[in-house]
């Protein structure tokens, strides 16, 4: 197994990356607020998720993530007011919206993706151990967080109490004792939502659901959080504060956070105006597989400066390896003993990619990999000399390195037809119907896709060649 090593934010060094449980990697993951398209810079950082799930199941890891949907806060209650409906219903729009990107930029599902809305017990319960424990303190019918109770606060993001940064700190309409303590528990407010609460009615602050739930799902300590890096400080420091005061724990082992995407060399946010959704992009007909490949491509921990022609780079670079990708595919070559020579170099390929995404996900490393791949191999199709095994080995090796990159398979699009008609087939089978299982083999096969019945039900897999 390739040895991981990454950037843990906490320690500012790249660690050798030991999960709690050999093999299984437990990560949460700062999801969007839901109150309206999500952006391309959050595109950013949920890619950089993306990859680094994909790259540590590439690397052999199980990995269970979390990646929370924040559907009450100040702006969504704003908006659905301004609205007039509930913020279920002004929030419900957005999140399949959210889903939808999602799929279309190919990013991998999370195993959980809990709404703060679900999980208000869960904070409550959080809320009354703080209380307590004396880090917690009621101010009119707000809760907050004490930070001078805990002294550890600020070694995440190294910014100190009384520091510039802290006195920039959010001045919101909730009063508090001091600069920088936080509200846990928002006091009801004439015609905002509100939950029943042993502090009165009111709504959870926005910090309290990331520990809530994150703890909730993956336990006390768990291996990997990330977020943006705007989420530091204060949010990742905020819930560093309450998990671990709360549950005298190890709240997270390895903090991760992304670079941002800038536009003009400034931070693509909604407030700025600077922003384009995926929708956007879409109508101007660019491919979500050159957007998926443009915030990739560029490491987590260097900014990305978004531009149109990087994109026209990006959907370049993506043709060029879809078209070599399809090639390889389609190609048939002469039966001979495959050249030892370069057998090795494509495994070496595949060792490099892996090699690179171990190191802190360098992904120019593990891009490069690919490209020489290509070029190594590209001229054998031209000249035709290519042999079947060396073929089969580097088409092998192009789809385990889509396993990570994403942009090659439409595996999703295959599904969406191929297993209704599995489906289909098996219910004809059950009922004896075996001229219609046949014509649905018939049907598939003709369309490029092999059925193969086992004890386990019918898998499907490409036609290759050889079949
Ligand atoms: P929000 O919905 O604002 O809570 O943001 C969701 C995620 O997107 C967080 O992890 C933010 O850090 C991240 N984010 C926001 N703006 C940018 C940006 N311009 N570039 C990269 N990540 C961003
Ligand atoms: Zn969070």
């Amino acid at each position: 197994m390739v040895k991981v090593k990454l950037f843990n934010t906490y320690s500012r060094r790249k660690e050798t990356f030991v999960p709690l449980k050999e093999g299984e990697v437990r990560m949460y993951t700062c999801g969007p607020t839901v109150y309206d398209f999500v952006h391309i810079g959050n595109f950013r950082t949920f890619m950089f998720e993306d990859l680094l799930r994909r790259s540590l199941k590439f690397l052999g890891y199980k990995v269970i993530q979390v990646m929370n949907l924040t559907d009450v806060e100040d702006k969504i209650i704003k908006a659905s007011r301004e609205k007039g409906v509930s913020i279920f219903q002004y929030t419900e729009p957005y999140i399949k919206a959210f889903f939808e990107d999602l799929r279309n930029l190919n990013i991998e599902s999370a195993e959980y993706y809990p709404k703060a809305t679900d999980h208000i017990p869960q904070m409550i319960a959080l809320i009354e151990k703080l209380m307590e424990k004396g880090y917690a303190y009621r101010l009119a019918d707000s809760v907050y967080f004490d930070i001078s109770k805990f002294p550890k606060y600020g070694r995440l993001s190294r910014i100190k109490p009384g520091s510039k940064a802290f006195s920039r700190l959010d001045a919101d309409e909730y009063e508090k004792q001091e600069v920088g303590d936080f509200v846990l528990w928002k006091g009801k407010k004439e015609g905002e939502p509100s939950w029943e609460s042993p502090f009165g009615p009111g709504r959870p602050g926005w910090h309290i659901e990331c520990s809530a739930m994150s703890m909730h799902y993956l336990g006390t300590t768990f291996d990997i959080h990330t977020g943006g890096i705007d989420n530091m400080f204060p949010h990742h420091e905020n819930e560093i504060a309450q998990s671990e005061a709360a549950t005298g724990q190890t709240f997270v082992r390895y903090w991760m956070h992304s670079q941002h995407l800038l536009v003009n060399g400034e931070r693509m946010a909604k407030s700025k105006g600077n922003f384009y959704t995926l929708r956007d992009l879409e109508k101007m007909n660019y491919s979500f597989k050159a957007i998926r490949f443009l915030l990739l491509t560029t490491h987590y921990r260097n900014p990305l400066n978004f531009t149109f022609e990087a994109l026209k780079q990006a959907e370049k670079n993506v043709d060029r390896l879809l078209d070599f990708f399809h090639r390889l595919k389609e190609y048939r070559g002469p039966e001979k003993e495959p050249d030892p020579q370069v057998m090795d170099s494509i495994t070496r390929k595949k060792e490099e990619f892996a090699e690179a995404l171990g190191d802190d996900l360098n992904i120019s490393g593990a891009i490069s990999a690919v490209f020489s791949l290509m070029h190594d191999i590209n001229p054998l199709i031209v000249e035709h000399s290519l042999g079947r095994e060396e073929a089969v080995l580097a088409l092998k090796t192009m789809e385990e390195f889509d396993q990570v990159l994403g942009i090659l398979e439409e595996k999703g699009e295959l599904e969406e037809w191929v297993l209704p008609l599995i489906k289909e087939r098996e219910k004809a089978r059950k009922n004896k119907d075996f001229a219609t299982a046949d014509r649905i083999r018939a049907e598939l096969l003709e369309k490029g896709i092999i059925l193969e019945d086992t004890p386990q039900g019918t898998r499907w897999r490409r036609k290759t060649w050889g079949d």
